[in-house]
């Protein structure tokens, strides 16, 4: 493990209630927003939420080592930041324990192959994105709970999608997440599409399990 993957702290005791409502999720969250302080040590730190044009990558707070995926601040044109610097994102995979596989179930082929066709020729295209044409696809994917500023807020988690568009997806979840953003990353496929930031909208429970839906807010730069 590097030096850097050392200071990466991943909060593990952030679950939130359990008593929250199903549904909606959407709307709680303005997609647009300044993260000026950390929300686990409380320095003052100088980042912004990402867009599609100028999307996340990695930062470690400097003091806690918590990460976030967001976008440096700008001041005067030029990108500013305070109480945080650049991480790599392999890095931050590292440190909590994701594994990125490069081999896939034969069974899976033809769902990871639509999933590409949804990911990785087109673009992301907005706010409305769910009303592009889902498709149902089976495959593995890794979820990372993203507090309402984007940092790392839980364990990741092994999912399976159940539907996914150009604009967003779909997945099975024994656990019931309350967390308003998730980062997906799509290693577990053996593919290289790069990861993502999406907005949770929906939680809605199943006979044992939870259908979590969102939509794409940007990629995550590696
Ligand atoms: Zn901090």
């Amino acid at each position: 493990m590097t030096s850097a993957a050392k200071e990466i702290i991943v909060d593990k005791t952030s679950d939130p209630p359990a008593d929250r409502p199903d549904e909606p999720t959407s709307g709680s969250v303005d997609v647009e927003f300044a993260i000026e302080r950390c929300s686990s040590c409380a320095i003052p730190v100088a980042l912004q939420s990402p867009t599609i044009q100028s999307p996340a990558s990695s930062w470690l707070c400097r003091r806690c080592g918590s990460v976030y995926f967001a976008r440096a601040q700008e001041r005067e044109g030029q990108p500013y930041t305070t109480g945080v610097r650049p991480v790599s994102y392999f890095e931050v995979m590292k440190a909590i324990n994701v594994h990125v596989e490069g081999r896939t179930d034969p069974s899976l082929q033809r769902d990871v192959q639509r999933l590409v066709q949804c990911l990785a020729i087109k673009t992301f295209v907005g706010t409305d994105v769910r009303r592009q044409r889902r498709f149902p696809v089976a495959a593995p994917v890794t979820i990372i709970p993203l507090g309402r500023d984007l940092r790392v807020a839980g364990q990741p988690a092994r999912v399976m999608t159940i539907n996914l568009s150009s604009g967003g997806l779909a997945f099975a979840h024994r656990r019931r997440l309350t967390e308003p953003f998730l980062a997906v990353d799509f290693g577990a496929c053996g593919i290289e599409i790069l990861p993502a930031v999406l907005q949770v909208t929906r939680v809605r429970s199943l006979a044992s399990a939870f259908e979590i839906a969102g939509k794409f807010l940007c990629r995550i730069m590696q």
